[in-house]
């Protein structure tokens, strides 16, 4: 295993993000009344300070070389997240439209990859159906060809920004008959004829608008279709790795801001004529809130670091998203009980932030689906459920 430590190029991408966060981000974070124009304004502010380009070579509207690595784009992650629970999930997706362009024509990624790194494009990952999530292998939206078009109908449905996105990359079965090697992956602009989308009304993260969109014959070009035929469902297991890492500390980004305003209400709070950070029973959870937060971290950027050298990552990245979000939500529900009556209010922040973290819990795979990942990266595929 080898031993992780940050470069100086790394601290100092952390302190202008920072700086930057403060100024431009954290003003207008919990704005959630004005929903639409706060998550595109958010994703707009950090695509024009370059940050939506942490880790995509310059050449297509990335960063400075020396951010050009996954432990640069994990920091931009939580910083930002840090920020904002809601650009935790926000950020994912100009990376993702980075991976799954690559597969494009240089005229495609003029035309959508250039403007979604610089945050004037929205995008979102439109994979999981009302019929299935975990099993991501049995979607059964069509894409049917039809000489230069595909024409695709069915349900996407929980897809982060679905309401405010311009475009989604859309997983569909090209060949029924095919199981996953009959998967595809398109393209979709949003403002086609045939798309309707319809909101959730979350308990948390509501900047986010996760939809559900409908495709009713919609037709698209072929040179929508990213990657060949067939290659869809690989397409998007290639995503998970890092969506699974990022999302760990995301979550632990959450319980570090709850972490650092309980600590501040603990020292001034006072009962039985203390302040309650004397008492142990608070003072000890604030310990092991702390300590479980820095052990995530070090498993976070680990993983991390084990992308940029080239090694293996799939069960690091699997242990980040269970244990990350859960560790995170019990530390935010601890934090809540510290604030006693005033954390169970709507209105204060620490209840916001309980409703916000169990997203991180749900999204890109619950933790039974990466304890299956785990254990088959340990003990081999023949020891599978299924
Ligand atoms: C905030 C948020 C944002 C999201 N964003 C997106 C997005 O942008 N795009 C997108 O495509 N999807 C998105 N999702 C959907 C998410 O990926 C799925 O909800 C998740 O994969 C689980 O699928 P499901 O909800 O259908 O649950 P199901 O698959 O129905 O599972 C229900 C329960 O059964 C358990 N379970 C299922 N199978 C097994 C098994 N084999 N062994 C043990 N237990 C099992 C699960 O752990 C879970 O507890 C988002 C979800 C949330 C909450």
């Amino acid at each position: 295993m080898s031993v992780f430590s940050f470069s100086e190029a790394h601290d100092f991408l952390r302190h202008e993000l920072r700086k930057f966060a403060q100024k431009e981000i954290v003003p207008g974070a919990r704005e959630e009344s004005k929903l639409d124009q706060t998550i595109r304004d958010l994703v707009r502010k950090v695509g024009d300070a370059g940050y939506l380009g942490v880790n995509i070579p310059a050449k297509y509207g990335g960063m400075t070389a020396e951010w050009v690595n996954w432990v640069s784009w994990g920091i931009t992650m939580e910083e930002l997240a840090k920020a904002d629970p809601v650009l935790g999930l926000a950020f994912l997706m100009p990376m993702i439209a980075n991976q799954l362009l690559a597969k494009s024509t240089d005229e495609m990624k003029q035309q959508w990859l250039t403007p979604i790194i610089r945050g004037q494009k929205l995008t979102c990952f439109a994979l999981t159906e009302p019929e299935c999530g975990s099993d991501a292998a049995a979607i059964k939206m069509r894409g049917v060809k039809d000489r230069d078009y595909y024409i695709l109908t069915g349900e996407k449905t929980a897809v982060t920004l679905g309401m405010y996105a311009d475009v989604a990359i859309v997983f569909a079965k090209t060949d029924m008959s095919k199981g996953i090697r009959g998967t595809s992956c398109f393209l979709v602009p949003l403002d086609l004829p045939g798309i309707t989308k319809s909101p959730f009304s979350d308990m948390g993260l509501r900047a986010a608008g996760r939809a559900s969109i409908t495709m009713d014959n919609v037709r698209i070009p072929a040179k929508y279709l990213l990657g060949e035929e067939g290659q869809g469902f690989y397409m998007a297991m290639e995503q998970f790795d890092f969506m699974r890492i990022g999302l760990g500390l995301a979550a632990l980004a959450q319980a570090q801001t709850a972490l650092e305003e309980t600590m501040d209400y603990a020292k001034q709070r006072i009962a039985f004529g203390q302040p309650i950070a004397k008492f142990e029973a608070v003072s000890f959870k604030i310990a092991e809130a702390a300590t479980l937060i820095e052990a995530g971290r070090c498993l976070c950027y680990h993983s991390f670091s084990l992308i940029d050298q080239g090694l293996s990552h799939t069960k690091e990245a699997a242990m980040c998203k269970w244990w990350c979000p859960r560790i995170a939500a019990e530390i935010v529900h601890n934090c809540l009980l510290i604030f006693g009556h005033i954390g169970y209010s709507e209105e204060h922040s620490i209840s916001q932030r309980f409703r916000d973290v169990i997203a991180f819990e749900i999204a890109d795979g619950t933790a039974d689906i990466m304890k299956i990942i785990i254990s088959r990266e340990l003990m081999g595929r023949e020891f599978r459920p299924y």
